[in-house]
């Protein structure tokens, strides 16, 4: 029998890929400081993570984690279920549902587990999930994998929302949106999405892994700031590696959600807890999170300085107003070769092309950082008048 080679049609379709010009390509960072990275011999300011408010090596965070590990080594040694639950974990779980406003908090090991997981637990074959075009690609994934109808409506389009709801009336229904969209920076109409919820009978979850630590005066995140609770939104989900600097992710909501994601989402069963000592770490952030308002002050001056000094330039700029601020180029080629311009000046900024985004919308994915100071944007807006600006005709 001729059975056609799994591992050689993979290997044809990297070659497409990189015929395309659309091969990803993996650096090895030496050594990170700040918002500075070493790679390959080379200091670069990085402009592409999400570290946010600049946690990932802030010596509080770093402390709480060695002494943690001091106190009970480093693995958890198994799944929350069976053993692996610390008190580390609880002490977490607790904070994290005091400061999203809800009654339950449970951690999962990675954002991407965290949507697989509760998609997975809530929804049955045949029921409805809506969701943004423009959603995380694990939202999109969890709803496969639930095996529920997927219809998904044009960017943060209400009206295209409610007419997928009512593409199958009397279905069970989940509408799941980002809260800040994480290649594009904008905020969804996270208002009127939970009211054409409550209209509809429909279950509204949000993923707020851009906007938790960033957003409202205390980092409650883009559903807080929106006015809406546990009411509007009864499943919000949010990760633990971006503004907090760790790793992880949570679902917080009502104590009935939370058990029954004990009880059934698989991706929490079947997984190892987080290490107790990263969840020991993530609380010191959440505590400097609450506290240090002006690591959030300080990034919107940045975000507001860099939009300011942009579009002076004429530069592509995006509608956003978070810490995501790209820049829109269009083909692969050219967003590719304006990264390695700046990397040659001395900056790390990614390319996104597709089908992280869709054809023709390949960007610059520039993140701002309250690691950043001011004159790292001023050097970064003069690498970009000469890399990425319009050229005269
Ligand atoms: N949701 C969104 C909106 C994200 O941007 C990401 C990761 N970038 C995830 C979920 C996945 O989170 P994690 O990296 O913790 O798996």
């Amino acid at each position: 029998m001729t059975r056609p080679s799994l591992t050689e049609r993979l290997a044809r379709h990297s070659a497409e890929r990189a015929q395309a010009g659309l091969l990803r390509r993996l650096r090895t960072i030496d050594h990170a400081d700040g918002a500075w990275v070493h790679s390959a011999g080379r200091r670069l300011l990085a402009f592409c993570t999400n570290d946010y408010l600049g946690l990932a090596q802030h010596p509080t965070l770093v402390a709480a984690l060695k002494k943690a590990a001091d106190e009970s080594g480093v693995g958890s040694g198994s799944a929350h279920l069976i053993g692996g639950h610390r008190r580390e974990h609880a002490a977490l779980e607790e904070a994290l549902a005091e400061w999203t406003g809800r009654e339950r908090a449970l951690l999962f090991s990675t954002g991407y587990m965290a949507n697989l997981g509760v998609m997975q637990a809530l929804l049955q074959r045949d029921d409805l999930c809506v969701q943004d075009k423009l959603n995380h690609a694990c939202l999109l994934d969890g709803a496969q994998l639930a095996g529920a109808t997927l219809r998904r409506y044009p960017h943060a389009d209400v009206d295209g929302a409610a007419r997928q709801l009512a593409s199958q009336g009397d279905a069970a229904a989940l509408l799941a949106t980002d809260g800040v969209f994480s290649m594009d920076g904008d905020i969804a109409p996270l208002g009127e999405l939970a009211g054409l919820c409550r209209r509809e009978g429909a279950t509204f979850m949000v993923d707020d892994a851009h906007g938790l630590g960033v957003l409202g005066p205390q980092g409650e995140g883009s559903v807080t700031t929106a006015g809406l609770g546990q009411d509007d939104v009864p499943v919000l989900m949010a990760t633990l590696g971006k503004a907090l600097g760790c790793s992880g992710a949570f679902v917080a909501g009502s104590a009935a959600l939370i058990e029954g994601l004990v009880q059934s989402a698989r991706t929490y069963i079947y997984t190892t807890a987080m290490p107790p000592a990263l969840a020991a770490a993530t609380l010191a952030a959440v505590k400097l999170t609450l506290t240090e308002d002006w690591r959030r002050e300080k990034l919107q001056a940045l975000i507001a300085r860099f939009r300011h000094g942009a579009s002076q330039l004429g530069l592509p700029l995006m509608p956003s107003p978070t810490a995501i601020q790209p820049l829109l180029l269009g083909d692969a080629q050219t967003a590719l070769d304006a990264s390695k311009a700046l990397e040659q000046q001395g900056f790390l900024v990614t390319a996104i092309r597709p089908p992280t985004v869709p054809q023709g919308k390949s960007r610059l994915r520039i993140t701002l950082s309250a690691a950043h100071e001011e004159a790292d944007v001023d050097r970064l807006l003069e690498a970009l008048s000469r890399v990425a600006a319009p050229r005269p005709v």
